[in-house]
């Protein structure tokens, strides 16, 4: 089992209208399990149809789409590949229900039928998780949006899911909210083996992915390590794509004639190759 690809997609094909252009036109693609994989692409590539397409919500047109073996397409297993592969939207506003942060978490184990006296302790787990015990009578309304987006994990965690695919989920935070989310889920991922699909537009956190795959009109149109496709500036330039912060001053850089590596993704990379080219220039 363990060989197995946890999230596979083959040959999958989506429109949503019958006249309409295809959303993903024949996306093959195998996430192993426990890989952290980010998901570029400029606005109407395919992400979100693709995410949606990832936990059940949406049924191929064409081709297949397995979540830890179980065919999306299997009635019978739907409820079962919902919560294997959690999704966290955009909007955390949009995700929570109730008046208490505690019953937020508990309403997505209602929904799939947990018996009560087994909520207690997977929702205080969750919220652990999520470093929100301390919020739990709160009114969610009145959290930030980081605090928001960490309780809407917390709802999904509860159900004990293998995957979480996460679309944009930072897109409408604060750069505190934006760490504090991004930061939870690497976490998930690291201590807890959870396989995660993170779609962003900010290229820094691509930069933390295992794997980054980038879409263009339906299509998987780069699939490799951070290194591999963010020291590719005009590849992503043609895709409408930029390149991390640090990545993109040491190309300007190298375009000022200065000898700087060309794989620079991070601050830590930078401050590296500033050592190295100028010994002096730091002294811690
Ligand atoms: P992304 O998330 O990368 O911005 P989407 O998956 O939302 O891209 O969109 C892919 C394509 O599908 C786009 O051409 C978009 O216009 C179309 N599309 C997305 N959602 C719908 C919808 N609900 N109805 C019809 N077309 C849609
Ligand atoms: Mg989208």
């Amino acid at each position: 089992m363990k060989d197995t690809p946890h999230l596979k997609v083959e040959n999958l094909s989506y429109r949503y209208e019958p006249e309409a252009p295809l959303a993903l036109d024949r996306v093959s693609l195998s996430i192993p399990r426990g890989q952290f994989c980010a998901v570029l692409g400029h606005n109407g590539s395919g992400k979100s149809t693709l995410a949606k397409l990832l936990n059940g919500l949406y049924l191929p047109t064409e081709g297949s789409v397995f979540i830890s073996g179980m065919d999306t397409r299997d009635d019978s297993k739907i409820w079962d590949i919902r919560r294997t592969a959690g999704m966290v939207f955009q909007n955390p506003d949009n995700q929570l229900v109730a008046t208490r942060v505690y019953d937020d978490v508990a309403f997505g184990l209602e929904n799939i039928g947990v018996p009560t006296e087994e909520m207690p302790p997977r929702i205080d787990t969750a919220l652990q998780m999520t470093g929100m015990t301390d919020f739990k009578e709160r009114a969610p309304h009145l959290l930030s949006g980081g605090q928001k987006q960490r309780v809407a994990i917390a709802g999904i965690l509860a159900m004990h899911p293998e995957a979480l695919i996460l679309d944009e989920s930072t897109a409408m935070l604060d750069p505190q909210g934006r760490k504090e989310v991004l930061q939870t889920v690497q976490r998930l991922n690291r201590e807890q083996g959870i396989t995660v699909v993170w779609i962003t537009h900010f290229m820094e956190e691509a930069a933390t992915a295992q794997r980054v795959v980038v879409m263009d009109h339906g299509r998987i149109a780069m699939d490799g390590s951070p290194r591999e496709i963010f020291s590719q500036v005009d590849h992503l330039r043609a895709l409408r794509l930029d390149v991390p912060p640090m990545t993109r001053l040491a190309h300007m850089l190298q375009e000022r004639g200065v000898d700087i590596a060309q794989s620079i993704l991070t601050v830590d990379d930078m401050v590296r190759e500033v050592k190295r080219l100028c010994p002096s220039c730091l002294n811690r």
